[in-house]
C-alpha cells in the first residue's frame, strides 16, 4: 500500500539547529521505569520506536548530578563516564534506524528529596520537597547557581560524548529551571528573582552555556511549560508563559512546549480528548521561527496534519501514542493508518513508572519486553505446529490471544457467549469518561476480521461437553471474572452480605443496566478506578451518591496514574459525598452500617441501593470441569487446556492483554534458555 498524499507533510524533514530530523514524528522525553537501572531494556525499547518511524526518539528525565536524585524511581542519569556508556547504548540503537536521539537533561530541585544520594536538595527557595518526605531544600546561593550551571554544561558534554543529537534544557513539569521562572517558587531578591527578566536569567544562561558546550554538533532544545493551570497564581499562556518565549524566542534550536505539572500534561482520556493542549501552546509558533513540538495524545493522522497545516506545531510530539504503537508513523507511511493501535489514555504506562517498574501498556503488551523477552510489537514467531486452537471468551485476553495466534498462522476458533466482542472492555467503555477504552476491542476485532485463520463465533456459550466434542487440539479459556456481591475483598476475608438481602448491586449489574434507585451507597474496597467511575456514572443519572472507601483517599491507586486529583475534584463538583477510611460492616436492604477503618466506631447511613466494589470471582468453572477429565480430553485429541486473563487471576485490562499475548507466543514454544526472560541489572 502507498501513503495517502494527504499525509505527505508528516514525512517532511525538519532542520533542528545543526541536525535534521527525517520526519515530523517526535517521541518526546517520557519516563520508562527503566532509567539507569535497566540500560539494555531501555535501549531496545527506544530502538523499536526508531524502527517504527519516529524521527526523533528521546530519553526520559536524565539527571545531571547526584543532587537531583529521584530515588526510588529509576530515572536516567549522566553523572559520570559509566552513565555515558549506558546512555550510548540507547543513542546507538536509535541511530541504527536513522532517527535522531535526544536527551532531556534534568535537575529536579524541589521535586527531589535525594533519599538515595543524601545530597542536600537545592531550589530557588527553602521549601518542603514535593513528596511527603520530611525534607526541605536549601535556598540556592550564588555558588550553588554557579555549580548548577557547571554541572549542566558538563552533563551536556557527556551527552554529546554518548552520541546524542539533541540536548535539552528542561524547564517543564515544575522542575528546577521552571521553579526559577515561576513567581510561586521564586521570591528571591537577587538578580535571579523579582522581575521576569531576572527569573528568566537562569534559563537563559543554561541555554547559552549548553549551546557553548555542545551547540556545534548538537541541537539545543528547551522543554517548557507555558501554563501551570493555576490562573494568576502561576505562569499562564496569555501572560508570563508568552513573555518568556518571546524573550528567548530565537535562542534554542527547538521549543518543546506543554503545560504543567506532569498530571496536567499527561491527563487521561477520562479528563481530556486528543489535542487538548492546543489552546495553550498555539501562540508559540507566532513568536519564534524555531521548530515547535507539542503533545496531545495524537493518534489520528488527520489531526496531526491539521496541527501542522494550521501552524500550531511543526513536529508531532508523542509519548503515550508512541508507547501504544511504536509503529504509528510506519503505518501511516505504508498507507495503513487503520492498523494503528491507538492509545486509550488509561495512564497505565504512567502508573508503571510511578510504581518504579518498567513501562506496561494496556494496548501494547510488548512494551518493556523488547529486550527481556525479545518481543517485537509487529513481528511474531510463525506457528510451531498445525494444531487447531479454540479460544473461549472474547474479552481482552481472548481477543489478544486469538489475534496473536492468527498472526502466527494458527487456525483459531474464537467462541464468545454473547453477541458482542470485548468482554469487560465493551461494558466498561459505557461508563462515564471511559469511551476511548473501546479501542482495546476495536483494534483487535479489526485485525482478527482481516485474518482468514481466525473464525469468530458469537452467541456461543460453550460448556465442557461441547469443548470435548469439538476436539480442537489446544484449548485456551479466557472466560473472565464477575464482581463479588458478598463483601469479600481487601477488608473482609469472609462474606458479610448474604444473597437474600435486596438492593445489593455489583459493578456488573450497573454496567448491565440494572434499575438502581437513590440514595446509592458505593463501597469501594478495590481502590482503582471502578468505584469513582461508578459514582460519577450514577450521579450523572441524577441519583444521590455516597462513595465510601476503605482507603484514605478516593480511587487511591490512581495516584499512580496521576488521575487522583481530577477524580476527587470531579466527584466533589458533582456533589458526590465522599467518606474515606470507612468499611462496610453490613446492609439490610435500606440502611448501610459502616465502621471506621481505625476505631471500628459504627455509623448508619440510609441507602436504597448498595453497590459493592470489592473483589472479583474468576469465571473458571469451564476450566476446572475440563481439567478434571484428563482421560476424556486425551481421547478427544485435546492436548492442552489453559486459562488466561481474569478467569486465571482478575486484574487490570493491561494484565489480561499481556496474558493473552504471552500465551499466544508460548504455544508450541517450550521454555528454552533462549526463551526465559533475560534479567537486566548491574553485573559485576
Ligand atoms: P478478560 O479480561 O480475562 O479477557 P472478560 O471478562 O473481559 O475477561 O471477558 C470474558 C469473556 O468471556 C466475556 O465476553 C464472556 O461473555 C465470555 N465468556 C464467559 N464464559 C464463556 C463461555 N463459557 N463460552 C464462551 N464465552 C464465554
Ligand atoms: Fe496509552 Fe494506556 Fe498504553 Fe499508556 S498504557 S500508552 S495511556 S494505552
Amino acid at each position: 500500500m502507498t501513503r495517502d498524499p494527504r499525509y505527505d507533510i508528516l514525512f517532511e524533514p525538519v532542520q533542528i539547529g545543526p541536525v535534521t530530523a527525517p520526519n515530523r514524528f517526535y517521541q518526546v522525553p517520557h519516563c520508562s521505569g527503566m532509567g539507569y537501572a535497566m540500560p539494555r531494556t531501555l535501549a531496545e525499547m527506544r530502538a523499536v520506536k526508531a524502527e517504527g518511524g519516529w524521527g526523533v526518539v528521546c530519553t526520559e528525565y536524565c539527571s545531571i548530578h547526584p543532587s537531583s536524585d529521584d530515588g526510588t524511581y529509576p530515572y536516567a542519569s549522566l553523572w559520570d563516564d559509566d552513565d555515558v556508556r549506558a546512555q550510548a547504548l540507547m543513542a546507538e540503537a536509535v541511530h541504527r534506524h536513522g532517527a535522531l536521539a535526544g536527551v532531556e537533561l534534568w535537575h529536579g530541585g524541589l521535586s527531589t528529596p535525594n533519599l538515595v544520594t543524601r545530597d542536600v536538595s537545592i531550589a530557588p527557595a527553602s521549601l518542603p520537597t514535593w513528596d511527603e518526605a520530611p525534607v526541605q531544600t536549601r535556598a540556592m546561593d550564588q555558588s550553588d547557581i554557579r555549580d548548577l550551571r557547571r554541572w549542566h554544561a558538563a552533563a551536556a558534554k557527556r551527552a554529546q560524548q554518548a552520541g546524542f543529537d539533541i540536548v535539552y534544557v528542561y524547564a517543564g513539569h515544575g522542575y528546577l529551571p521552571m521553579q526559577f521562572l515561576s513567581a510561586r517558587t521564586n521570591q528571591r531578591s537577587d538578580e535571579y528573582g523579582g522581575s521576569l527578566e531576572n527569573r528568566v536569567r537562569l534559563l537563559r544562561e543554561l541555554i547559552e552555556e549548553t549551546k557553548e558546550a555542545v551547540g556545534e554538533r548538537c541541537a539545543v532544545a528547551v522543554r517548557i511549560a507555558v501554563d501551570e493551570l493555576l490562573s494568576e497564581a502561576g505562569i499562564t499562556a496569555e501572560g508570563e508563559g508568552r513573555e518568556i518565549i518571546e524573550m528567548l524566542a530565537e535562542l534554542p534550536d527547538l521549543w518543546d512546549v506543554n503545560i504543567s505539572d506532569y498530571a496536567n500534561d499527561a491527563r487521561s482520556s477520562r479528563f481530556v480528548p486528543e489535542a487538548a493542549q492546543e489552546p495553550y501552546v498555539a501562540f508559540v509558533k507566532q513568536v519564534t521561527s524555531k521548530p515547535v513540538v507539542g503533545v496531545g495524545r495524537f493518534t489520528s493522522p488527520d489531526t496531526m496534519v491539521s496541527q501542522i497545516k494550521r501552524g500550531v506545531l511543526d513536529m508531532i510530539g508523542a509519548a503515550r501514542p508512541s508507547i501504544a504503537d511504536p509503529f504509528l508513523p510506519k503505518k501511516i507511511e505504508e498507507g495503513r493508518p487503520d492498523d494503528i493501535r491507538e492509545c486509550i489514555g488509561c495512564n497505565m504506562c504512567i502508573a508503571s513508572n510511578g510504581s518504579g517498574v518498567p513501562l506496561r501498556c494496556t494496548q501494547n503488551p510488548t512494551m518493556g519486553e523488547e529486550w527481556r523477552n525479545a518481543w517485537h510489537p509487529e513481528r511474531i514467531e510463525a506457528k510451531g505446529s498445525d494444531s487447531t486452537v479454540l479460544v473461549i471468551g472474547a474479552g481482552p485476553a481472548g481477543l489478544e490471544c486469538a489475534r496473536a495466534l492468527g498472526q502466527r498462522g494458527y487456525e483459531v476458533h474464537l467462541a464468545e457467549a454473547t453477541t458482542e466482542l470485548g468482554g469487560r472492555v465493551a461494558r466498561e467503555a459505557s461508563l462515564a469518561g471511559l469511551g476511548e477504552w473501546i479501542r482495546v476491542r476495536d483494534y483487535r476485532a479489526y485485525q482478527i476480521g482481516k485474518m482468514p485463520e481466525v473464525t469468530v463465533y458469537r452467541n456461543s456459550r460453550l460448556d465442557p461437553e461441547q469443548v470435548i466434542e469439538f476436539g480442537f487440539e489446544q484449548v485456551i479459556i479466557a472466560t473472565g471474572a464477575q464482581w463479588r456481591r458478598d463483601g469479600v475483598g481487601r477488608c473482609h476475608a469472609f462474606p458479610i452480605l448474604d444473597g437474600e438481602i435486596p438492593n445489593v448491586f455489583t459493578p456488573d449489574d450497573v454496567m448491565n443496566g440494572a434499575a438502581i434507585e437513590g440514595p446509592v451507597l458505593i463501597f469501594d474496597d478495590d481502590h482503582y478506578y471502578m468505584g469513582g467511575v461508578l459514582a460519577e456514572t450514577l450521579r450523572r443519572k441524577g441519583l444521590e451518591v455516597t462513595l465510601v472507601t476503605s482507603s484514605d483517599s478516593v480511587s487511591a491507586w490512581t495516584h499512580h496514574s496521576l488521575e487522583h486529583a481530577f477524580i476527587q475534584r470531579r466527584l466533589l463538583e458533582l456533589e458526590v459525598e465522599i467518606v474515606t477510611g470507612h468499611v462496610l460492616a453490613g446492609y439490610n436492604g435500606a440502611t448501610a452500617r459502616l465502621a471506621c477503618a481505625y476505631t471500628e466506631r459504627p455509623s448508619d447511613r440510609p441507602a436504597k441501593s448498595l453497590v459493592t466494589v470489592t473483589a472479583r470471582l474468576p469465571e473458571d468453572g469451564l476450566y476446572r470441569a475440563l481439567a478434571e477429565q484428563p482421560e476424556r480430553l486425551a481421547e478427544a485429541g485435546i492436548k492442552t487446556v489453559s486459562r488466561i486473563g481474569d478467569c486465571d487471576a482478575p486484574g487490570s485490562i493491561a494484565a489480561a492483554i499481556y496474558a493473552g499475548h504471552r500465551n499466544a507466543r508460548a504455544l508450541d514454544a517450550p521454555l528454552t534458555p533462549q526463551m526465559a526472560p533475560r534479567r537486566d541489572r548491574v553485573t559485576i
